[in-house]
């Protein structure tokens, strides 16, 4: 895969498909920026070469052709000027491939930037519509992916414009790039032992990763609502606790395979029990084995902390992905904070992957303690499914 630095882009006009889709609070100020801030450098590399840019992006799902002002990108081009330091000179057209959009790109100049409006504005990103696709790239002379986050989908932006370029005028952004050869080194030769620590809500978006990860890590914990269909799977009662009565079977199958590869495999010891799926409600500690009938688990408790601690505390290499409870709510988010101290406390390289869980680590304080905490939650793990992603096999086809 060619990189940007491997073209010639002196003076032309550059499309960099970024990804913007970040998340705000409720009153729609953005929270946490690293997206915009990841893309940084690719967009520098091109301004400080003369070039005119042209920036794109998804947010979220807006309906498509209903310009609703909330999935406007109008935020985050306040932001990219405070980060850029370059207000007058970034601009937002008012629309995707509109006519003023166009004029607009034409009349870009040298160390210009224009962002163009949320991209799902029109149907034809997700339909991966080639014409759209045209329409986009008639504005340009090259194009950049450095949208990691939205790689494993093939959209227009993202597949079929790619394509209409050629070898020298197409290559992957400085964090792309920096996003598939952490993940790609890592998985090839991590220095070991090597843990995995998968959390989150289910087993079903996460077990074809568990079963790659088993082949190639030395231990595995489980923390959050996936671990009770593997408690359950062991005999435990877990009242009302996330379960996926479906994947039980399966669950036995991954913890055998585990067994027969000599990878440990760990799961909760006990956990923060509650008898409604609420902020609010009674809270207590108990063993895994010892969950009321009618109560349902939300987060790991302390035996398991200092268990899971414990386990990492020699690890050279971890991947983390998934909170290991409903970290949103003060009272169950201990066990994830916790797991983030504890990685962040090791002497490892550490890889957060998935946007919850790099949340966890930014309520955490721990952000700047990980190795790499990556920008893509779907495209990470299917890079560590072994999948080949749409917008990596684009730019190499
Ligand atoms: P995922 O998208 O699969 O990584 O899951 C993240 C979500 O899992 C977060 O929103 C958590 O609130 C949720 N979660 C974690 N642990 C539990 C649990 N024990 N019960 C229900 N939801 C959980």
């Amino acid at each position: 895969m060619k990189t940007i630095k491997d073209l010639e882009i002196d003076g032309k006009t550059i499309f960099i498909r970024c990804d913007f889709n970040v998340p705000k609070d409720e009153d729609g100020n953005i929270t946490d920026d690293r997206r915009i801030r990841g893309v940084l450098p690719t967009i520098r590399y091109c301004l400080d070469r003369d070039c005119k840019v042209v920036l794109a992006s998804h947010y979220e799902r807006p309906e498509p052709g209903v310009y609703e002002e909330k999935y406007s990108l109008k935020t985050v081009v306040t932001r990219l000027k405070t980060l850029l330091k370059i207000a007058s000179n970034i601009t937002l057209a008012n629309n995707v491939v509109g006519e003023d959009t166009k004029a607009k790109a034409a009349a870009l100049e040298a160390g210009e930037v224009l962002v163009l409006e949320n991209l799902r504005y029109e149907a034809g990103e997700t339909k991966n519509d080639e014409t759209f696709a045209k329409e986009l790239a008639s504005m340009v002379d090259v194009y950049i992916n450095d949208a990691f986050g939205a790689c494993h989908r093939a959209h227009a932006s993202i597949d079929a414009m790619a394509r209409l370029f050629d070898a020298d005028h197409r290559a992957a952004g400085f964090l792309l790039a920096k996003e598939v050869n952490f993940f790609h080194k890592t998985l090839e030769k991590p220095m070991r032992p090597f843990v995995a620590v998968v959390g989150g809500s289910k087993v079903s978006g996460k077990l074809e990763a568990l079963r790659q990860l088993l082949d190639k890590v030395d231990k595995i914990i489980i923390g959050g609502g996936m671990a009770f269909t593997f408690l359950k799977a062991q005999g435990y009662e877990i009242g009302n606790s996330l379960v996926e009565e479906d994947l039980i079977h399966e669950a036995r199958t991954v913890m055998a395979k585990a067994r027969k590869k000599g990878v440990k495999f760990y799961l909760p010891v006990d956990v923060v029990v509650t008898p409604e799926f609420s902020e609010h409600g009674v809270a207590k500690y108990l063993p895994s084995q010892e969950i009321p009938e009618g109560w349902m688990g939300l987060d790991i408790g302390p035996a398991s902390s200092r268990l899971f601690r414990q386990v990492i505390h020699d690890a050279q290499t971890i991947i983390w992905n998934g909170p290991m409870g409903v970290y949103e709510w003060d009272k169950f988010s201990k066990g994830s904070l916790k797991m983030s101290h504890d990685i962040a406390d090791t002497h490892a390289t550490t890889i957060v992957g998935g946007g919850d869980t790099a949340d966890v680590a930014q309520k955490a304080g721990d952000v700047d303690e990980m190795t790499f905490v990556s920008t893509g939650g779907g495209a990470s793990l299917n890079l560590i499914e072994g999948k080949s992603l749409p917008g990596i096999e684009a730019l190499k086809s």
